[in-house]
């Protein structure tokens, strides 16, 4: 019999945990852990932010996969040592024959002073309801959605929240400007310089002001505070800071400040029958710029780690490679979508594009989430 962990029941741990359970045998044991009770595709949180939707409609709780087959664990990973490829969870140590490391990226707010205080947490499910509320709330004024560290996951999200927040304050009466910075030189840099600067004459003439180059060094009461100046806000929508969770770096699979190093087409990590997956990780494009994290790279990811390792429990080659295509949704309103997608590792450059805006990818968005959902939730 053997056993594997997946850590992190997200996009990666799920896609990862699902083709294990298609390709290993009935008493090969799949053991799920996360300190999350419920999974969530993350442009719910766009739809809650707007009242579009809530995030409870998109939610569907981990402990369902144990009717598939999956044992799922609910509790804090507190050690990994992937060496011994075991874990200690719920004062509990457990060992695997192969670990999924799929533990996300951590938002870390506290890295930029004030952040937390007087900005509101776009990226944080629990913050959520706490931000709709405010901008439901807003009676005018000047919205700021500030980028406060890259990279973050979805790098569109930021300006598909400006551009919804955009056109439904008018709806509602309310005069406001919405601007969005960064501290990058361009918008979605992954589209390089002449899309992105087509991308923000079309924010320009929706009126949405984008700031590049701005780094933020703390937040004060109605103020953003920049290495060169200052900006005022009424309302302040954050993307905080992100980092590789600590128990990863506890572990010596990333170095401090740094994400997990895998082959980027196996998710081998430099431990035997340790695999990594997801927003976790750092690819390296041809550019020598980091693949843009996303949801649909982390399930590609986790199935092809999945992959390998049923491959390996066989004894025959693994021939499963992780192929870096795909994108994400940047809804637009009046029923539209576009998407930024294509050949995130091509040589000798990544060959992607920004879609025009279309009701076809609203309903690719949509059907995105259904279908997720049916096919990890469904017994
Ligand atoms: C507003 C928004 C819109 C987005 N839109 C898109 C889109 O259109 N397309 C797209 O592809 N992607 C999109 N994304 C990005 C996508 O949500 C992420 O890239 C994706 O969730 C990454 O999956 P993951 O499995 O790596 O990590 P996660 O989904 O973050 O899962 C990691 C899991 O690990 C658990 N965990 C972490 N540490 C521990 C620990 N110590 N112990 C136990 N459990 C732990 C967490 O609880 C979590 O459940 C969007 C994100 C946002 C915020």
């Amino acid at each position: 019999m053997k056993r594997v962990l997946i850590l992190g029941g997200g996009f990666g741990g799920l896609a990862a945990a699902h083709s294990l359970r298609q390709s290993l045998a009935a008493e090969d044991e799949i053991i799920l852990i996360d300190q999350r009770a419920q999974f969530m595709v993350g442009f719910r949180k766009s739809w809650a932010l707007v009242g579009e939707s809530t995030l409870e409609a998109g939610q569907r709780s981990l402990a369902d996969l144990n009717q598939q087959g999956i044992k799922v664990i609910q509790g804090a990973i507190t050690k990994l040592d992937p060496v011994a490829r075991s874990v200690e969870v719920n004062g509990q140590r457990l060992e695997a024959d192969a670990i999924v490391v799929a533990l996300g990226a951590r938002r870390a707010p506290e890295k930029v002073p004030g952040l937390q205080a007087y900005g509101y947490n776009v990226y944080e499910a629990a913050e959520v309801p706490r931000a709709a509320q405010a901008l439901h709330d807003f009676k005018g004024g000047r919205v700021v959605i500030g980028i406060f560290g890259i990279p973050y996951p979805c790098p569109p999200a930021p300006y598909e929240m400006a551009i919804l927040i955009n056109s439904l304050l008018p709806q509602r009466g309310i005069s406001a400007t919405v601007e969005v910075f960064s501290p990058q030189p361009l918008s979605i840099p992954i589209l390089g310089e002449v899309r992105c600067s087509d991308f923000e004459s079309q924010l320009a003439e929706k009126g949405i002001a984008f700031l590049p180059n701005h780094k933020a060094t703390a937040v004060e009461a109605g103020e953003v505070v920049f290495a060169n100046g200052r900006r005022p806000f009424d309302l302040l929508l954050t993307v905080p800071p992100h980092q590789c969770p600590p128990v990863i770096v506890d572990s010596g699979l990333a170095a401090s400040g740094e994400w997990i190093k895998v082959n980027p087409r196996t998710m081998e990590t430099q431990f035997e029958g340790v695999y990594a997956a997801g927003d976790c990780v750092e690819i390296m494009m041809a550019t020598n710029k980091p693949l843009p994290k996303a949801g649909v790279f982390a399930e590609a990811m986790g199935r092809t780690a999945a992959q390998r390792i049923a491959a390996a429990f066989a004894g025959i080659p693994a021939d499963a490679q992780f192929a870096g295509e795909g994108g994400c949704f940047l809804e637009v309103g009046n029923g539209e979508a576009m998407m930024v997608k294509g050949s995130f590792l091509a040589q000798p450059a990544p060959d992607v594009i920004l879609t025009e805006a279309s009701s076809r990818y609203l309903d690719q968005k949509r059907n995105f989430e259904a279908e997720l959902l049916k096919r990890w939730f469904t017994a």
